[in-house]
């Protein structure tokens, strides 16, 4: 057992992806806009300007701290926080302190089979601050950023090992898209995490000061720095000399370290009072309604749901759930499948017996066949299969009308063009041929012309079998139905 108990909490700024700023109507387009072109005076920080709270902000806010389990504070207020930085150029940034939109939730994550509760301390809406950009001589700064709306959520001190907080991240990422309020990336800067760490001696129950790191931008930043702040803490006490102060280090990519930036201000630094240009945020009974009936299914919801709906394996649900589109596209195709096993029996099928085999032949066909013809950054949009078409050529595979290698093909022309399966086999001659007096014509053709290796065959060499397969398979352009040609070749040799 580990001498040391290692002690994370997070603290995470997500954008939410309205149309217009946090406090002022300028375009919420950040880094994607020119540099410093969608500003006003308002997230200027000019004298006199006034802010006005972005309504969509806040309904967007509200649907994440539902789907963090969190208690929503009817009445919430705005502070300020004040600090002088260039980035900031009122001097403050608009926060919320002592009373958050949202606190006391939790999220469920799961590692190695096994779950594990973290608890949400608060979630509190504030303003982004402008973008720094360091040259090597100077720092050039893009106000876009400055005053585009953020949720920041602050987690319990309950993770106790690193690869939790990656799940946690990958979770509330996963929560964000599906809310569609964030796109929730960390590469592209519009998911930020902070990550506080400290040790203890096992058993105890104190918490020591912690480390604070920033300038985390990716999972693989969040774990290695972790990491790396874990064995220096460790050391650091094994010399009985563990840290006495809460103080700030950055992550260095290049290095792979933890470096001191500053002893960490306490709250009263930043001389936090209420903003006195906003109203309280006062959160209505319809509102909290309207938002709560329109939360969509979340993504460990529709997890439970495609397990027991379609019988695929833990693994396979989980790579579904991970891509929201992809999952959605996967149910529209299975439930053509389903309409078509509807009609075909006229009502009378199966499907719990059924499921398991189309929906793992749609998985494959899917997630292996298509994904190999995606580019990377494939926009879903721009897909030109339609899940109907889909379900047609797993209905053409699943009947055997066509083989794989034939549906490979059929598929790489779908994507190309979006025409129908049924017309592009017809079109290129692909339709499997499962005629047993046709194949039985290929089979006798390929004895007659092979007599050497029948003769092999007869003599014992079964590896051979395989061999005359193939030639009648080539025979038939590789349309031959492969079981119907292994059962008459085996009849005729017998
Ligand atoms: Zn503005
Ligand atoms: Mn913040």
């Amino acid at each position: 057992m580990n001498k040391y108990e290692t002690i994370i909490g997070l603290e995470i700024h997500l954008q939410l992806n309205t149309k217009s700023k946090m406090f002022c109507a300028c375009s919420n387009k950040g880094e994607k806009a020119k540099v410093n072109t969608t500003i006003c005076p308002i997230c200027l920080g000019h004298p006199g300007t006034l802010p006005t709270l972005n309504a969509l902000a806040v309904q967007k806010g509200l649907a994440l701290s539902l789907a963090l389990n969190c208690q929503i504070n009817i009445k919430s207020k705005f502070d300020r926080k004040n600090y002088f930085y260039p980035d900031l150029p009122k001097g403050y940034q608009i926060s919320q302190f002592d009373i958050p939109l949202a606190e006391g939730g939790h999220l469920l994550i799961t590692l190695n089979d096994q779950e594990k509760r973290i608890g949400i301390e608060r979630l509190h809406l504030e303003e982004d601050a402008a973008k720094n950009i360091h040259q090597k001589d100077k720092t050039l700064i893009d106000y876009n950023r400055g005053g585009m709306p953020l949720a920041e959520i602050v987690t319990k001190p309950d993770f106790r090992k690193v690869e939790e907080t990656t799940e946690f991240l990958k979770n509330l990422r996963l929560i964000a898209q599906y809310l569609n309020i964030s796109d929730a990336e960390m590469e592209k800067g519009n998911l930020r995490c902070d990550a506080n760490i400290s040790l203890r001696p096992q058993g105890d129950n104190k918490l020591y000061p912690k480390t604070e790191i920033k300038n985390l931008n990716s999972f693989k930043a969040v774990v290695k720095a972790l990491k790396y702040e874990k064995e220096r803490q460790k050391d650091l006490w094994e010399k009985s000399s563990a840290p006495q102060m809460t103080s700030t280090r950055g992550w260095d990519e290049e290095k792979k370290e933890t470096r001191e930036q500053r002893i960490k201000e306490s709250f009263a630094d930043y001389r936090y009072f209420p903003e006195p240009d906003l109203p309280p945020l006062l959160i209505s009974a319809e509102l909290l309604k309207e938002v709560k009936s329109s939360l969509p299914e979340l993504p460990q919801e529709r997890y439970y749901r495609f397990r027991e709906e379609f019988g695929l394996s833990k693994k396979d649900t989980a790579v579904l759930i991970n891509k929201k589109d992809w999952a959605e596209y996967f149910e529209k195709v299975i439930s053509e499948l389903r309409a078509w096993l509807f009609k075909v029996n006229k009502g009378k099928y199966n499907w719990s017996k059924e499921k398991i085999k189309l929906s793992k032949l749609t998985f494959s066909w899917i997630t292996s066949e298509l994904f190999s013809l995606l580019k990377d950054n494939f926009l879903m949009k721009k897909l030109k299969i339609t899940p109907e078409n889909m379900a047609e050529l797993i209905k053409l595979i699943y009947e055997q009308k066509i083989n794989s290698s034939a549906g490979q093909t059929i598929l790489a022309k779908m994507f190309k063009s979006g025409l129908d399966p049924s017309d592009l086999a017809e079109e290129l001659d692909l339709r499997q041929i499962d005629d047993e007096e046709e194949l039985a014509g290929l089979v006798i053709k390929v004895i007659m012309s092979n007599s050497e290796q029948v003769q092999e065959y007869k003599d014992g060499k079964e590896a051979i079998f395989k061999f005359l397969v193939g030639k009648v398979m080539a025979e038939s352009k590789g349309k031959g139905h492969p079981q119907k040609i292994a059962k008459i070749l085996k009849e005729k040799l017998t």
